[in-house]
Order: C-alpha cells, then structure tokens, then sequence
C-alpha cells in the first residue's frame, strides 16, 4: 500500500447559535477536510478543526501545515502509522488539528482497506458510546429550554457551560437542577475561566446540586492549582485544556491534579497519540471522556470510533455533529448515528463514511501527488 495523493478541502458551516464558553464565542465551523487515496483507489477522510485559543491554530496555519507536510508523505506506507506519525513530529512540532487530519484519514484508509470498521480494527472495547447534552453560555431561559428539549430527545447528561461570573453560574446551576430534577446527570465546563479563588466560592456553593464532575475550572497551566482545588471541593474534577498530549498525563498523574482526562483528538493530534494518552491514564488509575472541537459529523465520526474502541474512555461529549441541522452535516451517507443519547460506530468498514456532500466541501484548494 501506499498514499498516491492527498486533497485538501475546507467546509465553512455557520452554526444555528453561537457557541459561547469562557474564553470566547463561536459562530460556526470552519475545518479543513483531506483526502487521501491508496495506489489501489481505497480512499481515507479526516479532519482538522482549527481553535486558535486552545490549539493555536487557524484553518490558514493548517493549509500551510498541511502543506508542509504532505509531500513528504506520498509514496508512504500508509499502514506504518507510528512511522507516519514520528515523521509529521520530526517535520514540525504542535499542530495537532493539521495532523489529527492526516492520522485519522490513515486510519480510515487502512481499516477501510482491511474491510473493517475502525473501531473493531483499534479493539472494539464496546459498541455504543453515551454521549452528553453541551450548552454554551446563554441566557438562563434559553439554556433551560434546550436542555428540557434535549432530554426529550433522549439525552440523560447534560454540560454546562460556565466560568465567566462565579454568581451567575451559581444561579444557572441552581435553575437548570431545580428544572431537570435529580435524575439527570450535570457536569459543568469552565473553560479556565475562574481564578482559583472564584473556582472555591463557585464549587463550594454548588456541592448540593449533585454535579458528577467540574471541567477544568482553573487556566490549563496552573496544575498545582487544580490538585489544590481537588483536594478542597467533593466534586471530581476533569482536565480539558490542560491535557494535550500523552506526556502531559505525566504531570497530571504526579500532582495528583484530575480525576478525569477529557480527550480530543484534535489536541492529542489524532486517534495513535489519543490512545496512548488512554493507555497511560488507565494505567494510573484515571478515567477518560471523549470530546471534541467544533467539528462537523466526520471528526465526531471518528472520535465516536475511538471513543468505541477504548475501554477506558468512561464518558462522551460528542453531540455537536448531530446537534447541526440536518441540511448542514457533511456525511451523506454512512457515519456515526445517534440514538436516544448515545452514539454508535457505524459497522462498515473504515469510519463508515460512505458519501460526504460535495456541495458543502470547497475545493480541492490543493491536490499533493508528487513525492517531496
Ligand atoms: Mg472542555
């Protein structure tokens, strides 16, 4: 085997609401979308989802890295990922949505190619995945209408967003509870957004609400700050932004700092260095979640196959593919499904993507098939 040719596409889609978290508002997707094709015209797809505050990448830094890359990467054996991914980290470091591209478009290329789906070929840990309700920050009777709508549509976990006034989070917290009851499981996200004396205040208040656990409630770097939290407030604490790749589990795991690793492969730079930082977090004895950028229904496609395939991811956060209205996603045909709150690998071969809408992919604005 090897990769004849790689094609890049970009696909803007705005997004019904903004998408608004701690650190900034989002008003719709703007991924970049390759293609590879085998010698023997088996073809892989991925995707890149740029967020220049987490990742520090934008969909012009992927094009550019991408283009950097991809040269180097015709002629390769496509099946010799670890070789693949050791030559995109020697060519250029970070850039992990760019090579989140290139290693899931192999992954779907090899396993499509071997006739299996993606997540049996990576060790078929279990067959569905449950996935959360995510909110962004919203005015509270618009945040409890959606979540009361949600649950309708089956979900049984819902995410809220918060991290931007310690008060007004308590609040929103209070309502949502008070409008769901206590069935339904709550995690809350703050996306760096508290000082570690607002993190206290917020947390010890909400305590009663039964939260399942607190997403990364302090800055990504201040590690010795987020044990310290852990250590004072009762509600299990998840590492979002503070964990990109497998080597920052390490620091994590020494101070003791997370209960929980929420994992994207987008910030591991694809499917092989997300499973290592599973690997190395079931081996220390913390549990993983699987979530995601803003991404179309592909790159939730493939972390649902990942999410699948890997014991020791616990919880989902991948309801953002399906959340986009039907005219909006860009698989066709084939894909993850969603069902009553949980999602399902499909089980075709590769991610199962059999058709994606080529009116909604641009380009290709670059066509790589000549070795470098
Ligand atoms: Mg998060």
């Amino acid at each position: 085997m090897k990769i004849r040719s790689i094609e890049i596409y970009r696909v803007c889609i705005d997004l019904e609401y903004p998408f608004t978290i701690a650190t900034g508002s989002t008003t719709s997707i703007d991924s970049i979308i390759i293609k590879i094709v085998d010698n023997k015209g088996n073809v892989g797809w991925g995707e890149a989802a740029p967020h220049p505050v987490i990742l520090g990448e934008t969909s012009k830094s992927i094009i550019a890295c991408l283009d950097l890359l991809a040269p180097h990467l015709i002629g390769k054996d496509p099946r010799k990922i670890e070789s693949i991914i050791n030559l995109m980290d020697i060519i250029i470091q970070h850039n992990t949505a760019a090579k989140a591209a290139i290693d899931i478009a192999v992954h779907d290329l090899v396993s499509k190619a071997l006739g299996e789906p993606l997540w049996r070929l990576l060790g078929g840990a279990k067959n569905i995945v449950e996935t959360d309700f995510t909110i962004g920050i919203r005015p509270k009777d618009a945040v409890v209408k959606e979540i009361l709508n949600s649950l309708k549509e089956g979900f049984k976990a819902v995410k809220l967003k918060v991290g931007r006034n310690p008060d007004e989070d308590i609040e929103m917290i209070k309502s949502v509870r008070k409008a769901v009851g206590n069935e339904v499981r709550l995690r809350i996200d703050a996306n760096q957004g508290w000082t570690r004396q607002q993190a206290i205040y917020a947390l010890r208040k909400i305590v009663e609400y039964n939260i399942e656990f607190v997403e990364q409630p302090l800055p990504a770097f201040d590690i010795s700050g987020l044990a310290a939290l852990r250590r004072a407030i009762p509600i299990p604490l998840m590492v979002d932004e503070s964990v990109h790749q497998p080597e920052d589990v390490i620091r994590i795991v020494k101070e003791d700092a997370a209960d929980y690793i929420n994992i994207k492969l987008m910030k591991s730079g694809g499917i092989q260095k997300a499973s290592r930082i599973a690997a190395i977090a079931e081996a220390t004895g913390v549990e993983c979640m699987v979530g995601s950028m803003i991404e179309t229904d592909l790159g939730i496609t493939a972390a649902v196959h990942f999410a699948a395939a890997t014991k020791n991811v616990k919880f989902g956060d991948l309801d953002i593919g399906f959340s986009l209205r039907p005219r909006d996603r860009l698989i066709k045909k084939g894909g993850a499904k969603f069902n009553e709150g949980y999602v399902i690998p499909p089980d075709e071969p590769g991610l199962g993507i059999q058709d994606l809408k080529e009116e909604l992919l641009q380009g290709p604005i670059k066509v790589y098939n000549k070795k470098w």
